[in-house]
């Protein structure tokens, strides 16, 4: 029997065979007698899987040499923290340069006051969109010439897919062309590995693994190496990334399992076939096929709409309403009956969520998508 098409925005749908692996798997490893869940994080087994693991994704997202890639615990929101407590003495002036274009930055920028002079340098917060009726005032990305971006600071952050508010930078800032020397900083929790990533515009890129990777419980930090070695004294030192690089993430015990699931992910990966194209470039064309289905039924449409600028849509996160918002339960019934669950939107914004994640099928959206105008037919 199939499995229903599970459109959660996080923790979210993982392939199938990589389940189906992980079940194989459970009770003995390769022989080795043990579940991974079992073995000591600094056996040879385990070496031979986190190894593996961090290859495999420097393979799929190009990940330059001297980026190091550490695999931590705390998840995205962690970061918020972790970020500037690491980074914020690259300058004096301590001064944090924060991109706000949906909840998840706005979280960021709040949290980094705590570590110095954060400043949200652009906003995307319109008074003239507030949240009412389901409907939110983050639709768009500032020009980025309009950022107020300060010469000095230590770092610039952003997050270059607003998993909430279905926002996402299809192209990264470049920002040495904006005048400014300082590093980007993006937390890419909800489109990691649905594209790949420009590294000569980002100098360190986090993200929770509950979305396009794995279980939650592992944080990826991918970052340059010129950035280690800068952390405040009060920095944790599980937090510290020059602590976690020179000890191979392992200064504390690494989510193990979660970064087991992942490496099995990873190798669905790269083994994807789309036509002439394999790997990450064949998950992103089935990632922007998928987008465009849903988007253009939306917009097709009398009873759906996204209001979100089409230039920055995201592929991953598609929130929409239904124009009469009476009808809301009886279309999450219906689309439960048909297997298309987690489909509510964030309590934040309300209406409909999506999310298309890699692991999402065409065949899920196109699902969907008939139930969308089924239940247009009906209203
Ligand atoms: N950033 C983004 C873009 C997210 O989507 C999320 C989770 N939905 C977070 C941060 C927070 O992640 P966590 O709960 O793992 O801290």
């Amino acid at each position: 029997m199939s499995r229903p098409y599970n459109f959660s925005p996080g923790p979210a749908t993982l392939p199938e065979s990589v389940l189906q692996q992980a079940a194989a798997e459970m009770l003995d490893w390769h022989g080795s007698g043990m579940s991974v869940m079992e073995m000591s994080h600094r056996g040879s087994d385990y070496g031979l899987i986190i190894e593996q693991c961090e290859a495999d994704l420097r393979e799929l997202l190009a990940i330059p040499p001297h980026y190091r890639v550490l695999f931590l615990q705390g998840g995205a929101q962690a970061q918020n923290a972790v970020l500037p407590l690491n980074l914020a003495a690259l300058q004096p002036q301590r001064q944090m340069d924060y991109v706000v274009t949906g909840s998840w930055s706005q979280k960021s920028a709040e949290e980094a006051l705590k570590y110095g002079d954060a400043q949200v340098v652009a906003s995307a917060a319109s008074p003239n969109h507030p949240v009412v009726g389901g409907h939110s005032g983050y639709t768009h990305i500032p020009n980025p010439a309009t950022w107020r971006l300060r010469p000095q600071a230590s770092y610039v952050h952003l997050c270059s897919n607003e998993t909430v508010h279905g926002v996402e930078f299809h192209q990264l800032p470049d920002l040495r062309a904006l005048g400014s020397g300082a590093p980007l900083a993006i937390d890419f929790s909800s489109h990691v590995l649905s594209r790949p990533l420009d590294w000569s515009r980002v100098a360190l890129a986090y993200g929770g693994a509950q979305k396009n990777i794995g279980p939650a419980g592992l944080t990826l930090v991918v970052l340059r190496e010129d950035l280690l070695g800068h952390a405040l004294p009060i920095c944790p030192s599980v937090f510290d990334y020059r602590l976690q690089a020179n000890n191979q993430s392992m200064l504390n015990t690494p989510p193990t399992y979660a970064i087991y699931i992942a490496g099995l992910t990873l190798q669905w990966i790269k083994a994807q076939r789309e036509g002439d194209l394999t790997g990450l470039a064949a998950v992103e064309a089935r990632n922007i096929a998928k987008a465009r289905l849903l988007y253009d039924c939306i917009d097709g449409s009398q009873l759906y709409e996204n209001r979100v600028d089409p230039a920055c849509r995201s592929r991953m996160n598609v929130p929409f309403f239904l124009r009469d918002e009476s009808r809301n339960a009886a279309f999450l019934a219906g689309a439960a009956e048909r297997g298309l669950l987690q489909l509510k939107g964030h309590k934040m914004v309300g209406g409909m969520r999506a999310s298309l994640y890699n692991a999402m099928p065409l065949a899920g959206v196109q699902a969907l998508v008939e139930w969308l105008r089924e239940f247009e037919r009906q209203s």
